[in-house]
């Protein structure tokens, strides 16, 4: 057998097995090899890794593409995450009717994206419950995301007039009914959210710790309780996207501690490393709020003890002038290109998280979560989606560098150690030395993710 690719004398991240030093073949796009760190095999090419991290390409399983620039997202934002070592994405798709929407999404998509796109629907009618099991036989969807921050009166400035507990419980029966279902939901009560704002606007608070204040752990939490609760009495598997506090992990804990109907955490680089009081201020707005120290703590030993499943980065490519003041500011920040650096600096050396728990939670796990059989994993038959990574590279965030629509980075500034240096898509170099090489500009070569059985 000759090989496409020979990546030689790289030590490979596992996830949640370990790290060794070995050589990965590629051929066809897939992993055709697992040798030692020395081996000769005949190939076309080879790299040599010199002693680096090679790690599964990272699976960002939340990121909203097209809320930037909706006619070039799939091409900024896609280079963007391949610049992190991001190599699969799952975005979410939100309009009045996705089965019409969806067929010219994807094709965009494709057209674009050199790294590949899924999409989660998001459910904020009664049409998109109705139509969930349709639109996962067509277009292999079997994830959606309700979102409770448009409850009642919060969502009557986008038109959503039908989001409430019986669109929740509804939402729960028809997910159980598709094939490797699940049901993300966005945790805040947002009915108590004005009792709290008011008296903040009133005092003139305009700091980013106001906007923390006016939606506390305690209202996320209580809609982590109430969506468990929901999904132990219908059996829907359910996800808590982008959880943010302590107090909503341990309401985590305790609904699998009384109920056997699977309950996965997520949470995002930012509620990882930004407190706040950080120095972006109004950059860093975002649902839900970023917390405190004792809340960034938290999260570390949910990612230590498994309460946290997967990490994603809630991506949102807005410009630096939607983000001026906080109480008009835009929501959501951009994070594609920064998760890996956010991890192995906050985690791997600040705090010595396992490297091998970073790459579960950023491949495997979401690989698993949502269907993804070809991701994940540094396997034979596996694809060749890899990201090699320099532990010890240190560099300050700079968002001119990062490829992204958003003219900023909630991390700008700051210098992080650990880089990816080199990102591969089913065995094509997609990104090298924190650049888009010519070819995958000219030529991206993204496919659509189709999920479920
Ligand atoms: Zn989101």
């Amino acid at each position: 057998m000759i090989l496409d690719l020979l990546l030689r004398d790289a030590r490979l991240v596992l996830p949640d097995v370990g790290v060794m030093p070995g050589a990965v073949g590629i051929r066809d796009g897939r992993i055709a090899a697992i040798l030692a760190p020395d081996a000769t095999l005949p190939a076309e090419r080879t790299i040599d890794c010199d002693g680096l991290l090679l790690m599964p390409g990272l699976v960002d399983p939340h990121v909203h593409f097209g809320y930037g620039s909706p006619e070039t997202d799939y091409e900024t934002e896609a280079r963007s995450a391949a610049l992190g070592g991001v190599t699969s994405v799952l975005s979410f798709h939100r309009t009045a009717d996705p089965r019409e929407t969806l067929p010219g999404e994807r094709d965009l998509a494709v057209r674009q994206s050199c790294i590949d796109i899924g999409f989660h629907i998001g459910l904020t009618h009664r049409l998109h419950v109705e139509t969930l099991a349709e639109v996962a036989g067509r277009f292999g969807i079997n994830s959606a995301k309700l979102y409770l921050q448009y409850k009642g009166q919060a969502g009557l400035s986008k038109g959503f007039t039908e989001i409430d507990d019986g669109l929740l419980y509804q939402a729960m029966l028809e997910t159980r009914g598709v094939p490797g279902g699940v049901l993300g939901v966005h945790c805040e009560n947002v009915e108590v959210i004005p009792a709290l704002r008011d008296p903040l606007r009133r005092a003139g608070r305009a700091d980013l710790a106001a906007w923390d204040e006016q939606s506390p752990d305690f209202l996320e939490a209580e809609n982590v309780h109430r969506v468990g609760y929901f999904a132990q009495k219908t059996g829907c598997p359910v996800n808590i996207v982008h959880l943010s506090s302590r107090e909503a992990l341990e309401e985590a804990r305790r609904h699998r501690r009384r109920s056997r109907v699977p309950l996965t955490v997520e949470t995002c680089p930012h509620y990882l490393a930004l407190t706040r009081d950080a120095a972006a201020g109004p950059l860093a707005k975002v649902n839900p709020p970023v917390r405190s120290q004792g809340d960034i703590d938290a999260l570390w030993e949910g990612v230590l003890d498994g309460t946290v499943t997967t990490i994603g980065t809630d991506h949102v490519p807005r410009k630096r002038e939607t983000k001026r003041e906080i109480w008009s500011a835009t929501m959501g920040l951009p994070g594609v290109a920064t998760l890996l650096p956010v991890l192995l600096h906050e985690g791997y050396h600040a705090r010595g998280v396992p490297l091998e728990r970073i790459a579960a939670l950023t491949s495997a796990n979401a690989a698993r979560l949502y269907g993804l059989a070809s991701k994940g994993q540094i396997a034979i038959g596996r694809d060749a989606d890899l990201v090699l990574v320099d532990p010890d590279l240190e560099r300050t965030v700079d968002p001119a560098a990062l490829e992204s629509f958003a003219d900023y980075s909630p991390f700008e500034g700051m210098t992080l150690k650990g880089w990816p240096v080199m990102t591969l898509l089913r065995g094509r170099v997609i990104a090298r030395d924190g650049a888009i090489p010519p070819d995958v500009r000219e030529k991206p070569s993204g496919r659509y993710l189709a999920r479920g059985a």
